[in-house]
């Protein structure tokens, strides 16, 4: 049954990372923007799944340099203010990280929207996309009405997984199942003295892990992972879930991780609780409300981000956005595929990697950006999805007042705009948080 139209300038589908900032910044530019989410709160990954720490601000290793300011930046400087966020070096050497209370961040970017003149619709799903002649003209959105009919001059596609642009027509890659990167439940423990616990080595922690295996105490699918201390005192985040082989835009196979997620985490909290100094007390406070998926759609665009592009450092004109994470690569089994960047340790990510294939107007942003599968396992780090995001915002405003597609907008002028809103796009900024 459709319960009625929406008309608003701009459409954004996914309040992740991504979407998020790609609303606040549309709204600023004075459009009428309405973005739609499917779970009650903003942030996707950033919230929702329990992730965090924000990487990709910073270039890895000892030459640190902050690539990433903006909007994303700003949204920092809020955490800062609410003292909800610490810097936190990188054991695995993805660079400084910033982890923070995510109850409060979800606040940060609620509030940032709804100042920045964002309407918000929770627990809606964009679920059929209308195009004629490479023009979207209206999305159908699913919820508690009903169907209700959205039309906008343009969209952008921040649902992670691409679904606005592939069911709009856009033509896609998506990795095999066997090189599809994994999915994790990120799991919080409560009452852990970690004092204690950071005296067990991660060396310590896989010796334990591989043992408990062999003895047939423990069913531990990955004999690695990390847990972190947060803004809280005894709690701590753990990321040791992986739950291969499982493409993240089925339904049904999602259902099933969850349900293998949730009993891993069982799994390693036990192995944690008995085995590891200063778990001894644990107790778990919480599961991701969904599972994290880092990896499904990949649409094509203008121009394909490669692995090559990343580890080489390359430099484009059309530069929206930095990037100095390595590719990190999380592959079934143990195993996580590292590889750094060259050079001066930065790439260009171009605008035309989210300007999909066949659509005029609409836009990609975020993990579900142009790319391989070896460059997305860099870029798709919520530094760079904040950044894309930014763009996409600044984008749509200019390619409304140009009444240009998308394909042929004035790209120096949306880096102007960027770099007047303090984003980074060339010289990275010596500085840390505090
Ligand atoms: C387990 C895991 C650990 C990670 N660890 C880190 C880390 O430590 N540091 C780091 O920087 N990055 C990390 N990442 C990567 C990073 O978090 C993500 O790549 C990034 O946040 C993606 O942002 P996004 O906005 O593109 O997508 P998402 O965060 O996936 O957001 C998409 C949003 O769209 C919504 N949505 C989806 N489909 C629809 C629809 N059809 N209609 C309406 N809404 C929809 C979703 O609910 C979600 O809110 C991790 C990712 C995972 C999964």
């Amino acid at each position: 049954m459709d319960i009625g139209t929406i008309h608003v300038d701009v459409l954004v589908a996914g309040g992740g990372a991504a979407g998020t900032v790609a609303a606040i910044a549309a709204a600023r530019q004075g459009l009428k923007v309405l973005l739609i989410e499917s779970q009650g709160c903003l942030g996707g990954s950033r919230t929702a799944t329990g992730v965090d720490t924000f990487y990709g601000f910073y270039t890895p290793g000892n030459d640190v340099r902050r690539i990433v300011g903006g909007i994303p930046w700003e949204i920092v400087q809020k955490l800062v203010e609410e003292q909800a966020c610490f810097e936190r070096p990188n054991t695995y050497g993805a660079g400084t990280g910033i982890t923070y209370d995510v109850e409060k961040l979800k606040i940060v970017y609620e509030t940032m929207a709804v100042e920045a003149g964002v309407t918000l619709l929770y627990h809606s799903y964009a679920c059929e996309v209308h195009s004629e002649k490479n023009q979207v003209t209206h999305v159908m959105v699913a919820n508690k009405s009903g169907m209700t009919k959205v039309q906008a001059k343009v969209f952008i596609d921040t649902t992670g997984d691409g679904d606005l642009a592939f069911r709009g027509g856009a033509p896609f890659e998506k990795s095999s199942l066997n090189e599809m990167q994994s999915l994790s439940t990120i799991f919080f423990l409560g009452n852990v003295h970690t004092e204690e616990a950071k005296q067990v080595s991660h060396k310590e922690l896989v010796r334990l892990m591989k043992k408990g295996n062999r003895l047939g105490d423990y069913k531990l699918p990955r004999e690695d992972g990390s847990w972190h201390i947060t803004p809280h005192p005894g709690v701590v985040q753990c990321n040791m879930v992986r739950v291969p082989g499982v493409d993240g835009t089925d339904p049904f196979a999602v259902t099933l991780a969850e349900i293998e997620g949730r009993r891993q985490v069982q799994e390693y909290s036990r192995f944690l609780k008995e085995n590891i100094r200063g778990f001894e007390q644990c107790s778990l406070l919480s599961t991701s409300q969904y599972i994290g998926v880092r990896e499904t759609r990949r649409i094509i665009g203008d121009y394909i981000l490669t692995e090559e592009d990343v580890v080489e450092g390359r430099k484009f004109e059309d530069v929206i956005a930095c990037c100095g994470a390595p590719v990190e690569d999380h592959q079934p089994g143990n195993g996580t595929r590292w590889a750094y960047v060259k050079g001066d340790g930065i790439y260009h990510i171009p605008y035309r990697a989210l300007v999909p294939k066949l659509l005029d107007n609409l836009l990609v942003a975020g993990r579900c950006l142009s790319a391989t599968h070896g460059a997305h396992a860099s870029a798709r780090n919520s530094a760079q999805c904040m950044a894309m995001g930014h763009a996409a915002g600044i984008a749509a405003a200019i390619s409304i007042a140009e009444n240009k597609a998308f394909h042929s907008i004035d790209v120096d002028s949306l880096k102007k705009r960027l770099i007047e809103e303090k984003a980074i796009l060339n010289e990275a900024v010596e500085t840390s948080v505090q």
